[in-house]
């Protein structure tokens, strides 16, 4: 039988860990030490630990019509379905105008796949949107969604985001990363884009002066090699560029989709605070780490605070469960201040490049 030695975290703390020794890491070390190691990292790039920042956005779907039928989506349907819909510039004039109202900064923009959305309809509403609200930054478009309007438009990378850019797009979501190594993503997106595009595109993204975020989906099926492997690949990537402003990484969701039903046990909060840790160590080149709160309640979203997250991310409100106006934002944005001051902490507002625009002091 082989026994398991414990890392020595004294010795690998003062370098950059490598994929076996993350491996090793991630399998053999103490939790709460591996949970302090992250939080060290946290403080080398936040010294001032007083304050978690949080930002005020709004999540708009545009569309729902995808021609990507990824298996973990529980939201598109596939055009020509009678249940898609293309938002109308009104609704999201609508839409973002309650965002300015409640001192919301950025309008978080994704939507599916839509065969019938050519470049002229981003720039169109891109700069309708610049135009009424000329304070809102325009966090938007997925590499996915940045490689339909390529294909759907016939036109090559840079120039779709030159004009995109010209347009009023500001910074790009790290959406669709899932994970970046082909065999899961053959199996969980067969028909997105593959890593080596996912990347480039985002590379192409950096070059063009954008900031864009890194994301992680993980708890489905990949190996913890492969995990590993995502991880090295946005680290390979941050240290040609610099462009990724943070990392947000969520454990898959099994309710209502095909891959769900297919798989039998999801990551536990244990496994989320592990997974967050080893990020926040082996992405040493990357400076703000969201706590996942959304998908993994309140309570291990505050925990995630001692694993090396400094942000709770955005109010994030998914369009189809706000009913009346602004109401469940104002109750996010008051229930992400409060989870802030209940850990000892200053809640501070912050924009999409992580300036603090203002600090809620939790006395
Ligand atoms: S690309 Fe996005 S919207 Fe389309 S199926 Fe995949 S996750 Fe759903």
């Amino acid at each position: 039988m082989q026994l398991l030695t414990k890392p020595n975290i004294d010795k690998l703390s003062s370098k950059r860990i490598s994929k076996e020794e993350a491996l090793d890491i991630y399998k053999n070390a103490d939790l709460f030490e591996l949970g302090e190691w992250a939080n060290n990292i946290r403080k080398k790039h936040h010294p001032d630990t007083k304050p978690v920042t949080f930002i005020i956005d709004r999540n708009i779907n545009y569309t729902n019509v995808c021609d990507a039928a990824c298996r973990f989506c529980a939201f598109a349907f596939w055009p020509g379905d009678k249940r898609g819909y293309i938002n109308s510039y009104e609704t999201i004039y609508e839409k973002t105008k309650e965002l300015v109202d409640l001192g919301g900064t950025q309008l978080l923009l994704q939507g599916g796949h839509n065969p019938e959305l050519k470049i002229e309809y981003y720039i169109d509403l891109f700069q309708r949107l610049k135009k009424d609200f000329p304070g809102v930054t325009l966090h938007a478009l997925s590499p996915s969604e940045i490689d339909h309007i390529c294909r759907v438009s016939a036109l090559d990378t840079q120039t779709v985001l030159k004009r995109l850019i010209e347009a009023g797009l500001n910074s790009i979501p790290g959406g669709g990363a899932e994970i970046l190594v082909d065999r899961v993503r053959n199996i969980i997106s067969p028909l997105k884009i593959k890593s080596d595009r996912w990347l480039n595109v985002m590379e192409e993204a950096h070059r063009a002066g954008l900031k864009t975020t890194a994301t992680m989906m993980y708890g489905h099926v990949e190996t913890l090699e492969e995990r590993i492997e995502h991880m090295d690949r946005i680290r390979q990537l941050q240290d040609k560029t610099g462009g990724f402003t943070a990392f947000i990484s969520w454990t898959f969701q099994k309710e209502n989709n095909p891959l769900g039903r297919e798989i039998e046990k999801s990551a536990t909060s244990l496994e989320y605070l592990k997974t967050l840790a080893l990020s926040r160590i082996y992405l040493d080149n990357i400076v703000n780490f969201q706590s996942s709160w959304v998908t993994q309640g309140i309570q291990i979203g505050q925990v995630a605070l001692t694993f090396g997250a400094n942000d709770m991310g955005g109010t994030m409100l998914e369009e189809n469960v706000v009913s009346a106006a602004g109401t469940l934002c104002k109750t996010t944005i008051k229930e992400i201040i409060h989870a802030i001051h209940s850990t000892g902490k200053d809640a501070a507002q912050r924009d999409t490049q992580y300036k603090v625009l203002k600090v809620i002091s939790c006395k």
